[in-house]
């Protein structure tokens, strides 16, 4: 099964991505993810992709295209796979079927998670995690025991630098600009399902995988 998250940013896209991971056993690729660990590691990548994540912006097209062409060849990715936070732009979109129709194959379902923008805000700007042992914890949803630590390592949690309001507002931006025109991308290639994102991280899931199963293509991995 080859699936395509889509939403904005802090609409779940990451959570929603590994439960289905595991659920049909594939591998999530998370651009974000990549590119945050190439920031902490200090590479080559990491500072350039530093720079636009810090205002909100977005990596260029042809290094995110680069990156998941190369986790795309890995052996892991050959029942499938979740796409969480790529493709972003129209571009992305098409260099990826490019890529899907070299290899002969083609994405099965995209599943666009709504969220409205003052929704976004609330739940980005109480994120934390730890960067010790990676956990992610909320200030309102999922408080740690004790404020500003985290339960598991006692590592002083953090907020990421993109989970600034400011930086919030300018992510929205990019993404109403840029990201939401995949929307209809898709649609018109009869893979969209939306879902509504505002229900509980279970309902969320479950409401996904009905729409995977209403979908013809295929259901399964
Ligand atoms: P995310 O964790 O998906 O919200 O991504 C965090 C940041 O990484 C974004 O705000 C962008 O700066 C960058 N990024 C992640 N995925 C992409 C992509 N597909 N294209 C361009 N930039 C990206």
């Amino acid at each position: 099964m080859k699936l395509i998250l889509l939403g904005p940013p802090g609409a779940g896209k990451g959570t929603q991505a590994v439960r289905l991971a595991e659920h049909f056993g594939i591998p999530q690729i998370s651009t974000g993810d990549i590119l945050r660990k190439a920031v902490k590691e200090g590479t080559e990548l990491g500072a350039l992709a530093k720079k636009y994540m810090d205002s909100g912006g977005l990596v260029p097209d042809e290094v995110v295209v680069g990156i998941i062409r190369e986790r795309m060849t890995e052996p892991d990715c050959g029942k499938g796979y979740i796409l969480d936070g790529f493709p972003r732009t129209i571009a992305q979109a098409e260099a990826l079927d490019e890529m899907l129709e070299k290899l002969g194959t083609q994405m099965d379902h995209v599943v666009n998670i709504s969220v409205g923008d003052e929704e976004v805000i609330r739940r980005l700007t109480g994120r934390r995690t730890c960067p010790n042992c990676g956990a992610g914890y909320h200030i309102l949803f999922d408080p740690p025991k004790q404020e500003g630590i985290c339960d598991k390592c006692g590592g002083k949690l953090i907020q990421r630098d993109d989970d600034k309001e400011e930086t919030i507002r300018a992510r929205l931006d990019v993404y109403r600009h840029q990201t939401e025109p995949l929307i209809a991308y898709y649609e018109e290639k009869h893979l969209l399902r939306t879902i509504p994102g505002e229900g509980n991280m279970e309902e969320i899931f479950s409401a996904i995988l009905k729409a995977l199963d209403k979908n013809p293509a295929k259901a399964t991995a």
